[in-house]
């Protein structure tokens, strides 16, 4: 089945990536405010709330090395 073919590989690919936290740069859309912090992949997926003005139209932005 390809669509099994598919998930496995993706799956793999996922193990094999180093669980560590990255630096990142978050930017509110809404009030323009950006700071950094670290992100852990291995955290899946969280809430992103503005440290201002507490919205949640916040973007996750890779740094610049
Ligand atoms: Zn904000």
């Amino acid at each position: 089945m390809p669509k099994d073919g598919a998930a496995k590989d993706g799956a793999a690919k996922e193990a094999a990536k180093k669980e560590e936290a990255v630096p990142v740069v978050y930017k509110c859309l809404r009030c323009g405010a950006s700071w950094e912090e670290t992100y852990n992949p291995a955290d899946g997926p969280i809430e992103l709330t503005c440290k201002k003005c507490k919205s949640n139209s916040v973007r996750r932005l890779k740094k610049q090395a």
